[in-house]
């Protein structure tokens, strides 16, 4: 069933009790609500946008960022039903199992659950997203770099894709343009959640389990702003509220020469074995070959020729029977969970009064580290198969920790701020996505990932999903 709060066309059973109530009908709360239905449980599923894009909903996502550049927040995702999976670009890989394997870097990276947890949820998860649960096979060998094969979604549309399901479903009611305002309870029990619309139209929802699934920012903002107004009474004190918060960096690295025989995938990553090594964190490297006829592959033949000329003259060779070919070098990488990149409340407040966003982010010396040694290891990787050469921009080579001026280098992946973690120090939840100190609040969506692995985030916000739905349904 939909109700649309901003006309309030129907009458609304005041009494009324779900099991669950889902705030956020993204990729994480569509999953959640769709799954917790198929298992017999009433779900009120709670959207603050419409079913289109406005801008009034839109507006409630600006927000300052302080730090590195970073996109606008009110490009970086959308806030209407199907949140930001209405713009993603549907690539599509999970975690791996050194992203749960990084104690050796200090206790903020442990996961409260280990990767089977997550990895036994990606069939299900994939069906969902429309790709096949094909990747590459468990490294056997021990090279240090590796073959990674990435998924493409159509890309799914959930608003597109669940629309109808939602509305004719007899378990779950749909609200659009209710937007969440206020919690009422006590000792650690939330009873309610009052929502409003944009024409000031007003509704209490009673629930015996309540999910968060605002996205990667508002999840943040929300416990922040409750926490800021009620200490204590929905959850623990003193969490790490906001901390923890992680991006991927994405950047060009340069250029590269590639014999098609031997590099004949587009995307590398380092083993675990040799991040362990190394102590640095995941990297992906994606190889995108020029088009044949593009003059950047020719005028780095020509390069090599003058700076090496008798591997200049082999290249040239083989480049003339099109074993060799150019391409552009980009990575996207792991970012370390640092206390200080968080999402803050700021003084401004919204239409509805709750404080705006102030994101903090800055990139550290672990994060540079991880590019230029990953960098390196590939690199020797490739000269010593004589798989290719590198040329690589001039801010590789320097040293420091300075990137390329004024460039943008994040995701639109918004990671951690409550985080699982299997401390109250580290993280805001348990291992089941619920708060600490909470009896009925859990948080769905990628700011419950305690690190950010390398990959793109939504297959595992869908797997954590579907893992939270069955959580949620054994009570
Ligand atoms: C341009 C772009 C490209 C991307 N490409 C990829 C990609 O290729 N691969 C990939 O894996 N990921 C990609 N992503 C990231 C991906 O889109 C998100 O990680 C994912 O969609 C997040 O899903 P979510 O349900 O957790 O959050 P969201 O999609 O943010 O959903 C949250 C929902 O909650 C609603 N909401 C917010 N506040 C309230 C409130 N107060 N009350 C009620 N409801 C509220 C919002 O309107 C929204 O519908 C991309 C993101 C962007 C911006």
């Amino acid at each position: 069933m939909l109700f649309n709060l901003h006309l309030a066309e129907t009458k609304f059973p005041a009494d009324r009790k779900y099991d669950v109530c889902v705030i956020g009908a993204g990729a994480a709360g569509i999953t959640i609500a769709k799954t917790l239905a198929e298992k017999g449980k009433t779900v009120a599923l709670i959207e603050g946008g419409g079913d289109q894009y406005s801008s009034e909903s839109q507006h409630i996502y600006q927000g300052d960022v302080i730090g590195d550049p970073y996109f606008d927040l009110r490009t970086a995702r959308l806030r209407y039903l199907g949140g930001s999976t209405n713009h993603w670009g549907g690539r599509c890989r999970s975690f791996e199992e050194i992203d749960f394997q990084r104690q050796y870097l200090g206790e903020q990276y442990n996961w409260p659950i280990s990767f089977s947890e997550i990895e036994k949820y990606k069939t299900a998860a994939c069906e969902i997203l429309e790709i096949p649960d094909d990747f590459e096979p468990e490294q056997t060998n021990d090279a240090d770099i590796k073959d990674i094969t990435f998924q493409f979604s159509p890309p799914v549309r959930f608003k597109d894709k669940f629309s109808k399901l939602l509305n004719d479903s007899d378990k779950i009611t749909l609200f659009i343009n209710a937007n969440l305002t206020q919690l009422y309870g006590q000792d650690g029990t939330i009873h309610a959640a009052n929502f409003e619309s944009f024409s000031e139209k007003k509704i209490l929802i009673n629930a015996s389990q309540f999910v968060f699934a605002m996205g990667g920012i508002e999840n943040s903002r929300f416990l922040m702003h409750f926490d800021a107004k009620n200490t204590g009474a929905f959850f623990a004190k003193n969490l790490p509220l906001g901390k923890y918060w992680m991006e991927h960096p994405h950047l060009n690295l340069g250029r590269a020469l590639v014999d098609t025989r031997k590099v004949n995938t587009r995307h590398y990553s380092l083993s675990g074995r040799i991040q362990k090594e190394l102590g640095i964190l995941n990297c992906g490297f994606r190889v995108i070959p020029y088009t044949p006829n593009d003059g950047r592959t020719k005028a780095m033949v020509r390069d090599l020729l003058c700076a090496a000329p008798t591997l200049g003259k082999k290249v040239a060779t083989l480049a003339g029977k099109n074993l060799i070919c150019g391409a552009k070098l980009r990575a996207a990488w792991e970012q370390e969970p640092t206390i200080s990149n968080a999402v803050q409340l700021s003084q401004e407040t919204d239409i509805f009064g709750i404080p705006k966003v102030q994101l903090h982010w800055k990139k550290s010396h672990l994060d540079m580290l991880t590019i230029k040694e990953s960098v390196r290891v590939f690199n020797t990787w490739l000269m010593a198969g004589d798989a290719g050469r590198l040329q690589l921009d001039s801010w590789m080579l320097n040293d420091g920790d300075a990137y390329p001026e004024q460039e943008i280098m994040g995701g639109n992946h918004h990671m951690g701020g409550t985080r699982m973690s299997t401390s109250v120090r580290y993280g805001v939840t348990d291992n089941n996505g619920q708060v600490f100190g909470s009896k009925n609040l859990f948080i769905a969506g990628s700011s419950v990932f305690t690190t950010g692995g390398h990959n793109n985030p939504t297959l595992p916000i869908v797997q954590l999903s579907l893992r939270l739905a069955e959580h949620l349904s054994q009570h």
